[in-house]
Protein backbone atom coordinates (compact mmCIF):
# COMPACT_ATOMS: atom_id res chain seq x y z
CA UNK A 1 0.00 0.00 0.00
CA UNK A 2 1.66 3.14 -0.94
CA UNK A 3 -1.16 6.00 -1.14
CA UNK A 4 -0.32 9.20 -0.54
CA UNK A 5 -2.19 11.49 1.78
CA UNK A 6 -4.00 13.57 -0.56
CA UNK A 7 -6.04 16.41 0.79
CA UNK A 8 -9.66 15.91 0.67
CA UNK A 9 -10.71 18.48 -2.10
CA UNK A 10 -11.92 21.65 0.08
CA UNK A 11 -15.75 21.42 -0.11
CA UNK A 12 -15.95 24.61 1.41
CA UNK A 13 -17.70 27.01 -0.53
CA UNK A 14 -16.33 29.73 -2.64
CA UNK A 15 -16.29 33.74 -2.24
CA UNK A 16 -18.55 35.93 -3.39
CA UNK A 17 -17.57 37.58 -6.68
CA UNK A 18 -18.83 41.33 -4.71
CA UNK A 19 -17.83 41.58 -1.77
CA UNK A 20 -15.20 38.73 -0.85
CA UNK A 21 -17.35 37.00 2.20
CA UNK A 22 -17.23 33.35 2.41
CA UNK A 23 -20.46 31.96 0.86
CA UNK A 24 -22.43 29.39 2.52
CA UNK A 25 -23.70 26.47 -0.12
CA UNK A 26 -26.88 25.71 -1.28
CA UNK A 27 -28.13 23.07 -2.73
CA UNK A 28 -31.25 22.59 -5.76
CA UNK A 29 -33.96 22.96 -3.46
CA UNK A 30 -33.46 26.22 -1.88
CA UNK A 31 -32.63 27.24 -5.60
CA UNK A 32 -35.55 25.98 -6.56
CA UNK A 33 -37.47 27.65 -4.30
CA UNK A 34 -35.64 31.11 -4.06
CA UNK A 35 -35.43 31.86 -8.17
CA UNK A 36 -37.31 30.94 -11.60
CA UNK A 37 -35.82 28.00 -13.60
CA UNK A 38 -34.88 30.37 -15.98
CA UNK A 39 -32.44 31.76 -13.35
CA UNK A 40 -31.81 28.51 -11.75
CA UNK A 41 -30.15 27.56 -14.71
CA UNK A 42 -28.00 30.26 -14.54
CA UNK A 43 -25.73 29.05 -11.59
CA UNK A 44 -23.66 25.99 -11.47
CA UNK A 45 -25.50 24.40 -8.44
CA UNK A 46 -24.27 23.68 -5.73
CA UNK A 47 -24.46 27.25 -5.65
CA UNK A 48 -23.26 29.87 -2.94
CA UNK A 49 -25.40 32.33 -0.78
CA UNK A 50 -23.73 35.53 -0.01
CA UNK A 51 -24.37 35.88 3.84
CA UNK A 52 -23.58 39.49 4.05
CA UNK A 53 -26.28 42.05 4.66
CA UNK A 54 -24.78 44.91 2.80
CA UNK A 55 -24.26 42.90 -0.55
CA UNK A 56 -26.42 42.89 -3.49
CA UNK A 57 -25.38 39.34 -4.17
CA UNK A 58 -28.12 36.68 -3.29
CA UNK A 59 -26.55 33.32 -5.03
CA UNK A 60 -23.58 33.09 -7.09
CA UNK A 61 -21.25 29.77 -8.57
CA UNK A 62 -17.69 29.24 -8.86
CA UNK A 63 -18.02 31.12 -12.27
CA UNK A 64 -18.58 34.25 -10.44
CA UNK A 65 -21.79 34.29 -11.93
CA UNK A 66 -24.54 35.72 -9.58
CA UNK A 67 -28.10 36.66 -8.96
CA UNK A 68 -29.18 39.95 -7.05
CA UNK A 69 -31.63 40.61 -4.40
CA UNK A 70 -33.30 42.40 -6.95
CA UNK A 71 -33.95 39.87 -9.35
CA UNK A 72 -35.81 37.31 -7.06
CA UNK A 73 -39.33 37.91 -6.65
CA UNK A 74 -39.22 37.84 -2.77
CA UNK A 75 -37.19 39.75 -0.49
CA UNK A 76 -34.92 37.44 1.52
CA UNK A 77 -32.95 38.18 4.59
CA UNK A 78 -30.75 39.49 5.29
CA UNK A 79 -30.72 41.11 2.29
CA UNK A 80 -33.79 42.85 3.18
CA UNK A 81 -33.73 43.79 6.85
CA UNK A 82 -37.51 43.15 6.68
CA UNK A 83 -38.07 40.15 4.82
CA UNK A 84 -38.85 37.01 7.56
CA UNK A 85 -35.87 35.50 8.79
CA UNK A 86 -36.97 32.30 7.94
CA UNK A 87 -40.43 30.81 6.58
CA UNK A 88 -41.23 28.53 9.48
CA UNK A 89 -43.14 30.91 11.02
CA UNK A 90 -42.60 33.89 9.52
CA UNK A 91 -40.51 35.93 11.92
CA UNK A 92 -38.64 38.87 11.02
CA UNK A 93 -36.02 40.67 13.00
CA UNK A 94 -38.55 43.31 14.28
CA UNK A 95 -40.62 40.82 15.85
CA UNK A 96 -38.02 38.88 17.37
CA UNK A 97 -36.64 42.17 18.85
CA UNK A 98 -40.06 43.39 19.85
CA UNK A 99 -40.37 39.95 21.65
CA UNK A 100 -37.03 39.73 23.53
CA UNK A 101 -37.67 43.65 24.91
CA UNK A 102 -41.01 42.36 26.14
CA UNK A 103 -39.38 39.11 27.86
CA UNK A 104 -42.03 37.12 25.32
CA UNK A 105 -40.11 33.79 24.44
CA UNK A 106 -43.49 32.06 23.25
CA UNK A 107 -42.95 32.86 19.64
CA UNK A 108 -39.12 31.99 19.36
CA UNK A 109 -39.48 28.93 21.29
CA UNK A 110 -42.35 28.07 18.93
CA UNK A 111 -40.15 28.80 15.24
CA UNK A 112 -37.16 26.82 17.23
CA UNK A 113 -39.00 23.90 17.84
CA UNK A 114 -40.72 24.10 14.46
CA UNK A 115 -36.81 24.61 12.76
CA UNK A 116 -35.94 21.25 14.86
CA UNK A 117 -38.94 19.53 13.86
CA UNK A 118 -39.16 16.75 11.52
CA UNK A 119 -41.08 19.29 9.26
CA UNK A 120 -38.90 21.89 9.09
CA UNK A 121 -38.74 23.51 5.93
CA UNK A 122 -35.86 26.04 6.49
CA UNK A 123 -34.23 24.77 3.56
CA UNK A 124 -36.91 25.73 1.32
CA UNK A 125 -37.61 28.67 2.94
CA UNK A 126 -34.63 30.15 4.57
CA UNK A 127 -32.28 32.10 1.48
CA UNK A 128 -28.91 30.44 2.91
CA UNK A 129 -30.47 26.80 2.92
CA UNK A 130 -29.74 26.34 6.58
CA UNK A 131 -31.67 26.28 9.37
CA UNK A 132 -32.81 29.13 11.18
CA UNK A 133 -32.38 28.70 14.59
CA UNK A 134 -29.21 29.87 15.45
CA UNK A 135 -30.22 32.89 13.49
CA UNK A 136 -33.29 33.61 15.39
CA UNK A 137 -31.44 32.92 19.02
CA UNK A 138 -28.74 35.07 18.44
CA UNK A 139 -31.25 38.06 17.18
CA UNK A 140 -33.49 37.26 20.33
CA UNK A 141 -29.90 37.52 22.87
CA UNK A 142 -28.73 40.58 20.60
CA UNK A 143 -32.22 41.99 21.44
CA UNK A 144 -31.97 40.93 24.66
CA UNK A 145 -28.94 42.58 25.79
CA UNK A 146 -29.35 45.84 23.99
CA UNK A 147 -33.14 45.85 25.72
CA UNK A 148 -31.11 45.66 28.63
ZN1 LIG B 1 -21.46 39.40 -1.43
ZN1 LIG C 1 -36.57 27.92 9.78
Amino acid sequence: MNKAFTREPDASSDYCPRCGTQGETVGIETLQSFLSDEQRRMLSVPANFCPSPSCDVVYFDSFERALLAADLAKPVYPKDPNAPLCGCLGLTWDDIEADAIKGDRSRVKAAIELAKSPSARCHVTMASGHACVGLVQKCFLQSMNRGG
